[in-house]
């Protein structure tokens, strides 16, 4: 079913441009055959085709036919992705969310299993809880569980050039190393698993997100209690540590010395993320403050006191966010990205953003700040963006499940 792509084969080729059509209904739909004709160019037979199928396994909706504006006599039907056609899970494992979502083909949210406190230590008898709850969801909700067709993990990980996440895990935020997430949530959900770092699966939920119409290259950070950051580039997705994006979390901001578990100092990790909110409250560094791992509930304590308008609260992010608009000031002379997300739950805390619009004012002016776009998705949207681009939008759909549903 993962198996890839061989664009040579006339059946891959078309379950490319079944790929196209959905993701084409999933952005766009309702759309007329012919307006998705001209969106996903490929000829009328094809498109045709494509949709007889996906309406025939109960995926995509045909409605009664319409009279088109201002076109005399034409009538056309309208098609559109069936809400309940299919359904996916989204996990998230980071350092401060643990949770399950249960999400239709339309990615509305069916029910959520929250598990926040979940202990980490035991790798397995973690992901079992998470599988667990993903059960007990389907259960509960009713749905048809032949029409399950896939989990995306969004998880708190910074990805290193010879880590393949789909074979092991390795996270010094959950303090996981080498844990094959993959497999065993794949074993005990009988379902295909496909796991990304969070700040991948952040862009691909802002990419998703219509009001923010975001067009040409973007780069986002994602700033929790580390920070993550992810790239479109030349329509690529890529994260840091891949091919074409380096480590923005390790940049060095010249006018901090705090010194970073790398070795370095003034790291965007260290001065521009949650940890370095908690260091100025606390008056930690490198030498004595908690694990990453277990700092989840400080963050959540000073996010309430900066938004009741505790001053010193509100200063830290100030702060954290005047340190990121250095890195995010060198990623545009590096990459040139048209578009800077911050996410996050320290990134789009408002003092931190304010204090990144002034840091890229004093640095670059107006035209720098103008490039800077907050995003509200969370990280349980993200990873159900991953497991509908994944296994519904996608080639990788298991239509012949669905046909046995
Ligand atoms: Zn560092």
């Amino acid at each position: 079913m993962n198996s890839p792509l061989n664009l040579g084969s006339t059946a891959d080729l078309r379950r490319r441009n079944r790929d196209k059509v959905l993701n084409e209904l999933s952005l766009s739909g309702p759309l007329s055959r012919s307006a998705l004709i001209e969106r996903v160019g490929v000829t009328g037979a094809s498109v045709s085709r494509i949709t007889r199928e996906l309406i025939d396994v109960g995926l995509v909706a045909e409605s009664e036919a319409l009279s088109v504006a201002g076109v005399l006599g034409r009538r056309q039907s309208l098609l559109s992705i069936r809400a309940e056609g299919a359904f996916a899970l989204g996990v998230t494992i980071t350092a401060n969310r643990k949770s399950v979502t249960l999400v239709n083909a339309l990615g509305k949210v069916v029910a959520v299993d929250m598990q926040d406190g979940l202990d980490l230590t035991e790798p397995d008898a973690a992901i079992k809880s998470l599988a667990d709850g993903g059960q007990k969801l389907v259960k509960q909700s009713g749905i048809d569980p032949s029409r399950l067709v896939g989990v995306g993990v969004g998880l708190a990980v910074a990805l290193q050039p010879d880590q393949d996440l789909s074979q092991a895990v390795c996270s010094p935020v959950l303090g996981w190393e080498g844990v094959p997430l993959a497999q065993i949530l794949s074993r005990y959900l009988e379902l295909p698993v496909k796991l990304e770092p969070r700040a991948t699966a952040l862009l691909r939920a802002v990419l998703r997100n219509k009001s923010l119409d975001i067009a040409g290259d973007v780069l986002l950070v994602n700033s929790g209690i580390g920070v993550g950051t992810a790239a479109k580039l030349g329509g690529r997705i890529v994260s840091s540590g891949s091919t074409g994006l380096g480590n923005l979390a390790h940049f060095s901001v010249p006018i901090s010395n705090a010194l970073c578990r790398c070795g370095r100092t003034g790291c965007l990790e260290t001065t521009g993320s949650g940890a370095a909110v908690l260091d100025q409250l606390f008056g930690w560094d490198q030498s004595n403050r908690p694990p990453f791992s277990a700092l989840s509930q400080k963050l959540t304590e000073a996010l309430s006191s900066a938004a009741k308008g505790e001053t010193a609260s509100r200063k830290a992010f100030f702060r954290a966010g005047e340190m990121m608009a250095y890195g995010l000031d060198a990623a545009v002379a590096l990459i040139g990205p048209d578009k800077l997300v911050l996410a996050g739950e320290t990134g789009r805390q408002s003092d931190f953003v304010e204090g990144t619009l002034e840091g890229l004012k004093k640095l670059g002016g107006q035209s720098l700040a103008d490039r800077l776009v907050v995003s509200v998705a969370t990280s349980a949207q993200a990873s159900c963006c991953v497991a509908l681009e994944e296994f519904i939008y996608s080639h990788r759909l298991n239509i012949s499940k669905l046909m046995a549903a």
